[in-house]
């Protein structure tokens, strides 16, 4: 009886386990074969609980979210199924993504059924991307914006800081398109947004507004001197002689966010900015900063 309990459980897809959430008791060969043991005497060697091996990161669960006296099985079972999610890395090193299921099994033991939804999770962050990224220039689109205006604000503000807000505009790029054709256009445009993604920090977003236009939203300290930030963007895009004839070049018009306004009149203040930039004589940055 045990014997065919055991060969059933090894048929099993998931990763099945028995534990009282701190020594591993029972583990189906799937275990074995995603981490690389060969039975359970070889895993205790060099562990005692499969939950050592749940990757420390925030989006999952793992031990760095529940106390020393805490036992994962029971802290994970007041969770919403949704969040009984881990990360594990296999033999390989390759993470693999869990959706953990746990049932009681006697008054100590639970029976702990791992479920590799990887895939789905992976086609569900592809999708999620192509909702918010414009297909030509990887920028986000004005739908990530939608999504994600209130979030970045409420951050902003948490965080002590100001949203600076800037709209970025190529110079004269009709006359791009009329030289040089439309795909060559295209090829510039990308090349645009990989140069500015090069001098601005990780955290900072641009987003593609319109078909030349990028609005670029930067958390900034008071005293950040937003001006030599934003210049320091133009001087580079000028300098990468993006249309290897004539040096390709932008206007900026900028502004800083005041939590009282809507930030639709925000960017609207930014884009009077730019549109005296372009008046101006281009390939300048104008800003106003009324603290
Ligand atoms: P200004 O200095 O005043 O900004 O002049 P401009 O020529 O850049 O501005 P204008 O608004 O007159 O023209 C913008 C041009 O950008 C026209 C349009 O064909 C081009 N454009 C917009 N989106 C795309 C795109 O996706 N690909 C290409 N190749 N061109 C685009
Ligand atoms: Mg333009
Ligand atoms: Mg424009």
């Amino acid at each position: 009886m045990q014997q065919n309990l055991q060969k059933f459980i090894d048929t099993q897809d998931n990763i099945v386990i028995l534990t009282d959430g701190k020594i591993l008791n029972f583990a189906n060969k799937k275990m074995f074969d995603f981490l690389g043991f060969k039975n359970l005497d070889d895993f205790l060697k060099k562990y005692n609980c499969i939950c050592e091996l749940f990757i420390r990161d925030d989006k999952f669960f793992h031990l760095g979210k529940i106390s020393d006296d805490e036992i994962w099985v029971d802290e994970m079972m007041k969770f919403l199924e949704p969040e009984r999610i881990v990360q594990i890395e296999n033999l390989n090193k390759i993470k693999h993504i869990f959706a953990v299921s746990i049932t009681n099994f006697d008054e100590k033991l639970k029976i702990v059924s791992f479920s590799d939804i990887t895939q789905t999770i992976n086609q569900q962050i592809k999708l999620e991307e192509q909702n918010i990224r414009d297909t030509l220039t990887g920028a986000y689109n004005r739908n990530y914006f939608d999504l994600n205006q209130s979030k970045i604000i409420d951050e902003t503000l948490k965080s002590n800081q100001k949203l600076a807000v800037a709209i970025i505009d190529i110079d004269y790029f009709k006359k791009v398109n009329d030289t040089y054709g439309h795909d060559v256009g295209d090829y510039i445009l990308k090349q645009f947004v990989h140069e500015i993604k090069n001098s601005i920090r990780h955290e900072d977003i641009l987003i593609r507004w319109g078909g030349e236009e990028f609005l670029l939203l930067l958390k900034i300290t008071k005293n950040c001197n937003l001006e030599a930030i934003l210049n320091n963007i133009r001087i580079n895009i000028q300098n990468k002689n993006l249309t290897y004839a004539q040096n390709l070049t932008c206007s900026i018009g900028a502004t800083i966010h005041q939590s009282e306004n809507k930030i639709i009149s925000t960017i609207k203040n930014a884009d009077i900015n730019l549109y005296k930039a372009k008046k101006n004589g281009r390939t300048q940055v104008v800003l106003n900063i009324d603290e």
